[in-house]
């Protein structure tokens, strides 16, 4: 395992859930340095992890090998200038959403090594899936660094082109909200039956654990043939099927991450 040490600027959920990953797989705590304003997140993050923290940016970045910038998108900018001084040859790994990789360039006022990732919030269990993005000009070990540190919670997968981003906040960055619309409509319909909102809770949520569980369980299945396996001709699960594509499922999908990757490209 690398040695490399690592620096987050930003004590917040998602490098909590990364530095949780990382120690879980043996990661040395003592390589891992986080940094924040306020006192509270870090007292926990030293507490749980034994990692190094404080609430010095710069000489934090200045002594480490990887910053992962893990600030909101608008805090970025100043953050950026701040630790401009400190960055030198430091492989700088971002997770904030919507900012281009140029632009991190004009930020530091300097050429950077910068690779874009997109996580989403079920990295906060280790079932995250993470998208990133490196330009052509950085190195395999680097590539491998991040990989490594955004795999420690989760799923990853690497994109050719920078605009492919927004394809993965589409598809994993903001869809586990679609899940809980979808879970949360069907409470609902539940409730409408007479039911317990936790009886319908219970119900639904099992059985989309369930499903994502046999998705994941049978690669080699296509989502269609595990559909049709619940579905016998002519029963229940049929006429539920019939009446969701009826109402135009699969358009009104499209047009919702056509419409998700719209907002990322105002955003950018
Ligand atoms: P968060 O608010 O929990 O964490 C941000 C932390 O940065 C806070 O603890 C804050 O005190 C700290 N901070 C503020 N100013 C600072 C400074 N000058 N120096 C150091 N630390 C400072 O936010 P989060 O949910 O962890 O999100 C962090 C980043 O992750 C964002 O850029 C967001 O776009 C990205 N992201 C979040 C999600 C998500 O679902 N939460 C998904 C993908 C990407």
């Amino acid at each position: 395992m690398t040695k490399a040490k690592i620096c987050f600027i930003g004590a917040g959920n998602m490098p909590r859930a990364i530095i949780g990953g990382l120690v879980a797989s043996g990661y040395d705590p003592h390589l891992i340095h986080a940094t924040n304003p306020s006192a509270p997140k870090l007292d926990a993050m030293r507490a749980d992890f034994g990692i190094h923290t404080s609430h010095d940016n710069l000489a934090a970045a200045r002594d480490a090998d990887v910053v992962v910038l893990s600030v909101k998108p608008q805090l970025m900018e100043a953050v950026c200038r701040e630790l401009s001084p400190a960055i030198d040859k430091q492989l700088l790994i971002t997770i904030a959403a919507g900012i281009p990789e140029r632009r991190y360039h004009d930020y530091f006022g300097k050429q950077v090594k910068l690779i874009r990732t997109m996580p989403n919030t079920p990295m906060l269990l280790g079932l995250g899936m993470t998208g990133l993005y490196a330009p052509a000009k950085i190195g395999e070990a680097d590539r491998a660094l991040a990989g490594m540190l955004m795999q420690s919670c989760g799923d990853i997968l690497w994109v050719e082109k920078e605009e492919d981003i927004n394809k993965v906040i589409a598809l994993a960055g903001s869809s586990p909200a679609y899940f809980f619309l979808f879970v949360e409509a069907m409470v609902e319909a539940g409730m409408a039956l007479n039911m317990t909102e936790e009886a319908a809770r219970h119900l639904a949520q099992q059985a989309a654990v369930g499903a994502a569980a046999m998705m994941k369980a049978n690669p080699k299945q296509s989502l269609a043939q595990l559909r049709e396996a619940v579905t016998s001709k002519g029963g229940t699960t049929a006429q539920a099927i019939a009446t969701f594509e009826q109402g135009g499922l699969r358009p009104l999908v499209k047009q919702a991450m056509g419409n998700c990757i719209k907002r990322a490209e105002e955003m950018a």
